[in-house]
């Protein structure tokens, strides 16, 4: 039986952890599957579609969550939200794009015995942020999007896109080096933290020491200054890996109806940060 034949798609590519994350959940869904990975440039997008179009699926990385867009039939649930794809299902002639990042965002939260609820103070206003912030705002979270002076525009934005949708959201700005106050949950969604300035931390520890749970979406390291910071004072912490790895297991679902045993997806939660660990630094 031949495999099936998937693929990531990004550029630059560079490492990436996701094959050795699908294969795996390949692997435990005793599926014979195949995943490649093609970098291809933004000019090439278009002229390489008929390459893409004959894999079973793909994920779409950055710069192209937003412009495979025009080239799918339809786009579904969290991917129309958000105005971007990172899980193509090709079946047939129809290509059918989804994202799979608020997946991996809200069940990070099951998997950490933490709750989406109540005041969220979140770092950034990027790509990942927009998930963080659509999500906590579904889940009836007071949202304060905290950016630098030069992300204020993409946090305006990201306020405009949501008040739209949601009229009665409860949602604020500030600048990072204006935050006070107590936040139930602090969730960074910017680089800050991560391999190799892994020195570096986005908020001052006074405010971590006010708030009741961290998630960082980093997930190299496994446990940034900010989360390290946060365990010692007993508060409970989310890390980006199982994000990373619930997203993924989120697109195996949509490919072919794959459904993973909890104890499977943590012990994968476990050999892909050891696999980090070992090839990505
Ligand atoms: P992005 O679209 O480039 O957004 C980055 C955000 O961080 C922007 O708001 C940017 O602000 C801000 N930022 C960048 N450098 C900063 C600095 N030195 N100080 C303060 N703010 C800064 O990136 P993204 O795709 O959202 O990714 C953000 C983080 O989430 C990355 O660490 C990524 O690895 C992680 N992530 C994890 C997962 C997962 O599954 N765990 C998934 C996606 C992303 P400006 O607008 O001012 O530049």
């Amino acid at each position: 039986m031949p495999a099936n034949r998937y693929a990531i798609i990004g550029y630059p590519l560079g490492h990436t952890m996701s094959p050795f994350i699908h294969s795996r959940l390949f692997e435990m869904s005793g599926i014979k599957g195949e995943y490649d990975k093609l970098q291809i440039a933004p000019e090439e997008l278009e002229s390489r579609f008929d390459e893409l179009r004959a894999f079973d699926g793909f994920n779409i990385t950055i710069p192209h969550k937003q412009s495979i867009i025009k080239m799918c039939d339809r786009i579904e649930g969290a991917a129309a939200r958000y105005s971007s794809v990172n899980t193509v299902k090709c079946s047939g002639d129809e290509i059918v794009g989804y994202n799979t990042d608020a997946a991996g965002f809200l069940k990070t939260f099951g998997h950490c015995g933490a709750y989406l609820r109540g005041s969220v103070l979140l770092l950034g206003a990027g790509g990942a942020a927009r998930t963080a912030a659509y999500e906590s705002v579904r889940a009836g979270c007071t949202l304060s999007i905290a950016v630098r002076p030069s992300g204020l525009f993409r946090a305006e934005a990201l306020l405009r896109d949501i008040m739209q949708e949601y009229p009665s959201a409860a949602v604020n700005i500030r600048t990072l080096s204006d935050i006070y106050g107590a936040y139930d949950i602090i969730i960074n969604a910017t680089p800050v933290g991560m391999y190799p300035k892994t020195d570096a931390c986005p908020v001052a520890e006074k405010l971590i020491d006010g708030c009741g749970a961290v998630f960082d979406l980093i997930y190299n390291p496994a446990e940034t200054r900010l989360l390290r910071y946060a365990r010692q004072k007993g508060k409970r912490v989310l890390p980006g890996m199982p994000m990373l790895v619930w997203q993924a297991a989120a697109a195996h679902e949509i490919w072919y109806g794959a459904s993973f045993d909890k104890s499977d997806i943590d012990s994968l939660i476990d050999d892909a940060q050891r696999h980090m660990e070992q090839n990505f630094r």
